[in-house]
């Protein structure tokens, strides 16, 4: 049976690592930090996901919190200059989403992948640790997340519509929000020009919590996390936005309090698709996954998944593969598997940074008077090819608007 080399212990490289021990590969993982580095280190996401994405953890064994902290819906609010609702409606989730804490979920993962019997190096990988991983495997796979190495994968400018940075991000996890009154939800809020804020339940180290996303428009309102210090600093500041810009979720903030010092992060990046063989200068090649070689913007809320899904594609990719050897065909041909689900991804969400189209303020007006479109909308988060071509093609959306009715 094959050796699998897989570089980063996150989503992607646990889960495909998990899904090929069960296959009886031998895989050796490479992390850059301990499990109990992660559980003690800086949140590093949302990490809201939906259940096609929960369901592969399942399929392998890795729901070890299913059941916990669901997220039963989605509501959205387009507000006004003064914060009040120019349109807010809700649906359910036909299953519902999940977000645990990196912090909690990856040092478990870690583990149950030792238990499995895979391999777990800690190192720092750069380009001799991934030119002794091709020599003694025979395949390597990047899943370093955000991580340096990653940029070593070169940018496809036919598949990247950005190369700057599109929002300031960050994330405060809180205890002592007081809780919607109807489902459990993602709430998202747009607010033209200024940003979006997103906030809903989570599971992280003492317990359930509330994870608020605040999505900066760059140099706008939303946009100071650098004259931030420490992290009642950064509470305040995210109580301030929230007072500023979208009063209704501030009042049921206000008494919140951190869920710990490290609950906090801000930054920024650039949406980039990068292409996924890389020749090592010893003329090997290595093979890209999740957001090393496909970095979205978090405002739809899909990296997470992108990277469960990328798993799968890449797991099912080795396994029909059989014993043949791993060359550039076969990774390019794995990662088009993922990208014919991921595109639909990348335009859903790069759409999204961009003013609203026509289209889509007439679906998302449509959806406020009508639950069926509302319905469609919502569980179009757990399969966002769902959304093509209606949100991008006005006769298509005539269409199905005319079905709905
Ligand atoms: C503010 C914010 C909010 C988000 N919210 C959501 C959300 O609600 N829903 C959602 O689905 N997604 C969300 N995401 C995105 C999601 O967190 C990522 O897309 C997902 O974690 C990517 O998984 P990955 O396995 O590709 O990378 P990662 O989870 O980043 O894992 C990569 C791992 O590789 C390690 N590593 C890096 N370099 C090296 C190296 N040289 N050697 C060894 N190890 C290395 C890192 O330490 C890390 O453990 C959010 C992201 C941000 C920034």
């Amino acid at each position: 049976m094959s050796k699998i080399a897989i570089v980063g212990a996150g989503q992607a490289g646990l889960q495909l690592g998990v899904g090929l021990l069960k296959h009886g590969y031998e895989v050796v993982i490479t992390s850059n930090q301990t499990g109990e580095q992660i559980r003690n280190g800086r949140v590093t996401s949302s990490q809201c996901m939906f259940d096609r994405a929960l369901q592969n953890e399942r399929d392998i064994g890795l729901d070890f919190w299913d059941g916990e902290v669901p997220v039963e819906g989605i509501q959205f609010a387009l507000l006004g200059p003064g914060g009040g609702n120019v349109m807010k409606w809700s649906s359910r989730l036909n299953a519902p989403a999940q977000a645990i804490d990196q912090r909690l979920k990856m040092p478990r993962w870690m583990d149950a992948f030792v238990a499995a019997g895979g391999e777990l190096r800690i190192a720092d990988v750069g380009i001799p640790e991934l030119e002794a991983l091709h020599k003694e495997s025979d395949l390597v796979i990047v899943a370093s997340g955000k991580g340096e190495i990653g940029k070593l994968f070169q940018r496809d400018d036919t598949r990247s519509r950005f190369d700057k940075p599109q929002r300031s991000l960050a994330l405060t996890y809180v205890h002592g929000m007081r809780p919607r009154q109807e489902h459990t939800a993602v709430n998202f809020n747009f607010m033209p020009g200024i940003g979006e804020y997103f906030v809903f339940p989570a599971l992280t180290l003492s317990g359930a919590c509330e994870i608020m996303v605040f999505e900066g428009a760059i140099g706008g309102p939303m946009d100071d996390w650098a004259s931030v210090g420490s992290p009642q600093e950064h509470l305040a500041e995210s109580l301030r936005i929230l007072r500023e810009f979208v009063p209704g979720e501030y009042e049921r903030s206000k008494d919140c309090v951190l869920t710990d010092d490290l609950g906090v992060l801000a930054g920024r990046f650039p949406p980039t698709v990068r292409r996924p063989v890389l020749t090592l200068p010893c003329g090997g090649l290595a093979l890209g996954m999740g957001d090393s070689v496909c970095l979205n913007d978090p405002i739809t809320g899909q990296g997470s998944n992108n990277a469960s899904h990328a798993a799968a594609a890449y797991l099912a990719a080795i396994l029909d593969h059989g014993d043949r050897p791993f060359d550039a065909a076969f990774m390019q041909g794995a990662f088009e598997r993922y990208w014919d689900y991921a595109r639909f991804v990348v335009e859903w969400t790069n759409g999204t940074l961009l003013p609203p189209t026509d289209n889509l303020q007439k679906l998302l007006g449509a959806a406020q008077h009508d639950p069926r479109v509302a319905h469609w909308f919502v569980n179009g988060f757990n399969d966002p090819r769902t959304f093509f071509p209606i949100i991008a093609d006005p006769h298509a959306a005539d269409a199905f608007l005319e079905q709905a009715a």
